[in-house]
């Protein structure tokens, strides 16, 4: 369902962060991306959405050429493809349940989103997804009331209100501790297996990588070095 064909990227400081990569994921699959800072990964998962286009080559999402993809397209795409990050990018001011609500409503300006009165069916889906990542019981808590870990399942939810195919994640675990990090996990493992969304993650922690992910993908100075099974793969990589 994702194919990158001879992709390169050059930024426009003639950084090339990726070179000729060639990679087929498909539905449902878990992918870890591995290698060291600056190797290419976040560049790697962050062209599968548009949030940064190609250089060359081709990206085909479903069939799609992600890069012929304009203005409204581009966001109607982004809908079925969920983002999280390291940071988690809440309103930590406000409550959990209206940090979830606010992907049912991407297009309003921010503090429409923050004001808006939402429908019972949104409601009810915003607190399923809650319920999908074990903090129903938050709902009504401010963010900046919750511990990282708990901060991370909110992103997972509001991602998941938003009902993708596909979910990408920027180094979700790196600024947790180790017992919090393993709990997200789970629930990735859990949202890939039981929703069947495909999960791709960039993630610098490699023993994480192998115990959660089916299939590894390594970077290095933007070209892929590595991609087989967890199974097949040596602490070296
Ligand atoms: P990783 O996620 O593996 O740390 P990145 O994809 O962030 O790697 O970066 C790959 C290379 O591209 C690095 O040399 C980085 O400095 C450069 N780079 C990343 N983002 C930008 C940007 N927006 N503009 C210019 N160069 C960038
Ligand atoms: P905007 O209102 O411009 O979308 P955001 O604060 O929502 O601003 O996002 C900041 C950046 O992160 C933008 O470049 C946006 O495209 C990207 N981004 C945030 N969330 C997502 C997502 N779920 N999917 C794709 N890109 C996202």
């Amino acid at each position: 369902m994702i194919e990158f064909i001879h992709v390169e990227k050059i930024y426009s400081n003639k950084v090339k962060a990726l070179q000729d990569v060639n990679v087929k994921i498909d539905k449902g699959e878990f992918v870890a991306v591995i290698g060291l800072s600056g190797a290419g990964k976040s560049t790697l998962i962050r062209c599968i959405n548009r949030m940064h286009d190609i250089t060359s080559g081709k990206l085909i999402v479903d069939g799609v050429e992600v890069n012929t993809l304009k203005g409204k397209q581009i966001r109607t795409f982004r809908k079925r493809i969920g983002m999280i990050f390291q940071s988690f990018n809440l309103v930590t001011r406000t409550s959990v349940l209206k940090n979830v609500l606010v992907s049912f409503v991407p297009d309003l300006p921010f503090w429409r989103k923050v004001t808006g009165i939402f429908s019972k069916e949104h409601k009810i889906e915003a607190l399923t997804a809650l319920d999908q990542v074990g903090i129903l019981d938050k709902a009504y808590v401010r963010v900046d009331q919750l511990s990282g870990g708990q901060q991370q399942r909110v992103a997972l939810a509001r991602t998941l209100a938003q009902q993708p195919d596909i979910i990408l994640a920027d180094e979700p675990i790196a600024s947790l501790d180790p017992v919090t990090a393993k709990q997200v996990m789970d629930d990735f493992q859990r949202i890939n297996e039981e929703l069947k969304i495909s999960v791709i993650m960039n993630i610098h922690h490699v023993e994480m990588a192998l115990q959660y992910a089916e299939r590894i993908i390594g970077v290095r100075d933007g070209k892929i070095v590595f991609d087989g099974k967890t199974e097949a793969v040596t602490q070296e990589v």
